[in-house]
């Protein structure tokens, strides 16, 4: 019988699709899953810190056409394995959304080597930030995935 099971990176922005529904900016909705060998180490949406109001309750905070208020999703995800001291080197993070420059800076930092994303976003900087990191990005869209840049880091220590 033939294995109609989704692969791994489908299954985990699947999962990332049904993270970002509970989103409580309403500017965009977007998820972000943490996942390494496998499994998922954190997850994370858009929206105002823990224990403040949410954009939907009190309105977005705009300045120059973006939301101050929330945080977007990768950051929730990073801070989520800081807050639970979660090492997140190596690790793969699936958006729902092409990472901003702002996120893409974070998720060098905390030693993620792939990203998986499936929509568009406006910051061509973040890739190119990628790109220079030696970042693994790949454009996952309709289950169809597209390298767009191969990753350095893991074949530099060997793991591939
Ligand atoms: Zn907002
Ligand atoms: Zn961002």
């Amino acid at each position: 019988m033939a294995d109609t099971r989704p692969s791994w990176d489908e299954y985990f922005m699947r999962i990332a699709k049904e993270v970002a529904t509970r989103a409580t900016c309403p500017r965009r909705s977007v998820g972000a899953v943490i996942v390494l060998d496998r499994r998922i180490l954190t997850t994370g949406y858009n929206g105002a810190p823990h224990g403040l109001a949410h954009c939907t309750e009190v309105g977005c905070k705009i300045v120059d056409g973006h939301c101050q208020r929330a945080l977007h999703a990768e950051q929730n995800a990073i801070l989520q394995a800081a807050l639970n001291g979660v090492s997140t080197r190596g690790a793969t993070v699936y958006v729902t959304c092409q990472p901003c420059n702002a996120c893409a800076k974070m998720i060098i930092n905390a030693g993620i080597e792939r990203v998986v994303f499936e929509g568009d976003y406006p910051d061509p900087f973040a890739m190119e930030l990628f790109e220079e990191a030696g970042m693994e990005l790949v454009r996952l869209r309709d289950g169809v995935a597209e390298l767009l840049f191969p990753g350095r880091k893991r074949r530099e220590r060997g793991c591939e």
